[in-house]
């Protein structure tokens, strides 16, 4: 049984962006172009991780990788098999997951590292992990101008082997911002540096989705899109890139209804008629992830027009005002995607709202049902 309210994840557009990306990166000068570890933390954005990632190891992704141990173990269940990259800071008790599901860490603090080689060393292993450089975002990572300090013991532990370095950009999707370059001139003092404390040629890798777009000078050996791969290009950038939205929501209309002037609607009565109005009932609400700050802003598409949210959003329904359309129940609604010649994208919806695409599609809720092609 599948409820009215439902995304739609569209596989066939997530490859047409993997490879749409492919191809824009061997438009660069590298002479090998970045192979791209494709980001499904946070269940792929709320795409529903296992799909997404087989589809994406499909496509020709070399890695993926996710927020943390508990994710990478569900995507080996899924049956992912190229290595899976866990971003995250590790907490102690979990450490287990990273030799029975074959997982690569980040080392992102010395005590991490020293946690990882005890246990490592207790199961006679030899772990392949990614060095985390903080260049500026000051949150996890080796401070890149203390690494003379820090680096030694790290690379000390015989039973760790850094397979490759990264940073991660505080300000790439802020072209004002001075910061990105500066964080991209530092990871590149750090590679002159790691020469000299003997770990040279190890793979490099900073660039999230603005980065990516933003300069090539960042794509190194890998490059680690995630919201780009989904469809969405993070505001305000532009692309060339023909991406396609991955995800879509619609719903169906379950009631239709008058008001007569005067009359109000809903909870706190935020929406009263000033004309006699024809209202819509459609199930979906803040549980479904529809945010509340949508009442008497957003829109959704009806019969192939904007039909304004109207009044309250509620935990499972929204009404919407189709006084100039000819709504009936069953009519099918569009709360983000395509009908007719219009569109409701994530990043309209975020505006909207105030918030940034991310959040949008990380809550749509657990209870929509994820339809896959
Ligand atoms: C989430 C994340 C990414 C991907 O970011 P997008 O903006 O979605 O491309 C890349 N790297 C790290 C470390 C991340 O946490």
């Amino acid at each position: 049984m599948i409820r009215p309210t439902f995304a739609h994840v569209d596989l066939e557009a997530l490859k047409s962006n993997f490879r749409a990306m492919t191809e824009y990166l061997a438009t660069g000068a590298r002479p090998e172009p970045p192979a791209i570890i494709a980001v499904v933390k946070a269940n792929a954005y709320g795409h529903g991780a296992p799909r997404v990632a087989l589809a994406l190891e499909a496509a020709g992704a070399r890695m993926v990788a996710c927020a943390d141990i508990e994710e990478g173990v569900l995507l080996r269940e899924a049956g992912v098999r190229v290595p899976i990259l866990i971003f995250g800071a590790l907490s102690v008790s979990d450490l287990d997951g990273l030799f029975t599901h074959d997982l690569t860490p980040t080392i992102s603090t010395p005590s991490a590292g020293r946690a990882l080689q005890a246990t490592a060393a207790a199961r006679d292993r030899r772990l392949g992990c990614h060095l985390k450089i903080d260049t500026g975002m000051n949150r996890l990572g080796f401070r890149w101008d203390n690494l003379g300090r820090t680096l030694p013991e790290l690379l000390a532990s015989p039973n760790l082997r850094i397979a490759a370095v990264y940073t991660h950009f505080a300000t790439a999707d802020d072209p004002d911002s001075p910061l990105f370059a500066e964080q991209r001139l530092r990871f590149e003092r750090v590679h002159d540096e790691l020469a000299g404390l003997r770990i040279a040629g190890r793979l490099r890798h900073a660039a999230n989705s603005a980065a990516l777009l933003r300069d090539e000078r960042v794509w190194y050996d890998f490059v680690r899109p995630g919201l780009l791969l989904y469809g969405v290009v993070p505001p305000p950038l532009a692309t060339t890139m023909p991406l396609r939205p991955v995800m879509t929501i619609r719903s169906r209309v379950t009631a239709v209804k008058g008001l007569r002037i005067g009359e109000g609607l809903g909870y706190g009565v935020r929406f009263t008629a000033d004309r006699p109005t024809t209202m819509a009932i459609v199930p979906a609400g803040y549980a479904d992830g529809l945010d509340t700050r949508l009442a008497n802003r957003g829109c959704v598409l009806l019969r192939g027009r904007r039909a304004p949210i109207v009044g309250s959003v509620c935990m499972d329904m929204i009404a919407i005002d189709v006084t100039d359309t000819d709504a009936e129940p069953g009519d099918e609604v569009v709360i983000l995607g395509d009908q007719g010649n219009d569109r409701i994208d994530v990043r309209e919806m975020a505006a909207i709202i105030g918030t940034i695409p991310y959040e949008v599609l990380c809550r749509v809720g657990a209870r929509i049902e994820r339809l896959y092609n």
